[in-house]
């Protein structure tokens, strides 16, 4: 799995490979994440987390 992120909106995903489209703005700027960024994405996948285990995020599935 690659961890990319879209010079465009900023948004930082998981992906099997570096897409061509941002899934979430569909420009053509997705690019491999930086160490930061890499940092960044996984303290919100932890902050998420404890969102989800405490109740205060609804859990779509
Ligand atoms: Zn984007």
């Amino acid at each position: 799995m690659h961890i990319c992120t879209c010079s465009h909106c900023k948004y930082t995903f998981r992906y099997p490979m570096i897409p061509f489209h941002c899934p979430d703005c569909g420009k053509d700027a997705v690019r491999e994440a930086t160490e930061e960024e890499i940092r960044d994405y996984h303290q919100m996948q932890a902050i998420l987390r404890e969102e989800i285990r405490l109740g205060l995020y609804a859990a779509t599935g």
